[in-house]
């Protein structure tokens, strides 16, 4: 792609953590940012001023619960309506319900599996047909080791975060004649409130577990993003693991 500006992008799930840090990578490089949200309006809106004051071309908050059809595809077309096309999608918007198997309620699995994967299903259908019109576009799905390796009572997470890496493969082969990429990041263990709710002592055995010896920073994340917009034209149905070493 070359530049970021007067690029459109949505962040799905960007009024915090990764997807803020992605949100805001992009937006100072002069991006249209759509900073998406489903409960975190308040985050959302000052998300989309701070972009307006570091650079971006446009930012607007726009809600929509993506592990709802309708609603994701509404945040497409509302984003394609408002700024005339879509370059980039980032889906990001994430949840987590851990429980041990035994513990773990068909409703837990659903709910992960809903908003972790068929959302990311929900917004590259509704996507897909205007970057393969414009014969261009980036789609990056924030996936997770833990979908590469399992985690203890991460039953519905690691599903969803593994089918994410098969589904990516599978969008990139059919994308590719129309100069579409689609890649998957697979973060570590990264320090924001997915991770800060996990109870003191079990951080402290996470980080004993990391070759690098630290969890990473959303920052770190959002550079690999940049990266693959940026100069990803040749890089697509990969998987990129930025984990401080903690799977290989
Ligand atoms: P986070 O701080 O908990 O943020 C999650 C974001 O997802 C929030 O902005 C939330 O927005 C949004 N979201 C959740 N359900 C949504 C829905 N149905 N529709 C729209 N937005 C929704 O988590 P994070 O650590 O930044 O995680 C971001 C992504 O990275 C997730 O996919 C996660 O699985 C992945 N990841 C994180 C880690 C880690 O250690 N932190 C490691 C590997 C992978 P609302 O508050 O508005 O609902």
């Amino acid at each position: 792609m070359g530049t970021l500006a007067g690029a459109v992008v949505i962040v799905t799930g960007a009024g915090k953590g990764i997807g803020r840090a992605i949100a805001e990578e992009l937006g100072q490089q002069g991006a249209k940012v759509v900073v998406n949200y489903s409960r975190s309006k308040e985050e959302a809106e000052a998300v989309a001023a701070s972009l307006l004051e570091r650079g971006a071309a446009a930012a607007v908050a726009m809600q929509a619960d993506v592990s709802d059809a309708v609603q994701a595809k509404r945040l497409i077309d509302e984003t394609v309506h408002l700024f005339g096309r879509l370059d980039v999608l980032v889906n990001n918007a994430g949840i987590n319900i851990d429980r041990t198997m035994k513990n773990m309620t068909v409703e837990d699995w659903d709910k992960v599996v809903q908003t972790d994967l068929s959302g990311y299903f929900y917004t590259i259908k509704a996507a897909m047909s205007y970057m393969m019109e414009q014969k261009e576009g980036k789609i990056i799905n924030i996936s997770s080791f833990v979908g590469q390796m399992g985690n203890f009572g991460h039953a519905n997470y690691s599903a969803a975060k593994a089918g994410i890496i098969g589904f990516t493969k599978t969008a990139a082969l059919e994308l590719a004649r129309f100069h579409v990429t689609v890649n998957a990041i697979c973060p570590g263990f990264i320090e924001t409130d997915m991770y800060t709710t996990v109870p003191e002592k079990v951080r402290e055995a996470i980080v004993k577990r990391i070759p690098l010896g630290r969890v990473g920073t959303p920052q770190e994340i959002a550079s690999a993003v940049s990266y693959l917009v940026l100069h990803g034209d040749y890089i697509t149905g990969q998987t990129l693991n930025i984990n401080g070493g903690i799977y290989m």
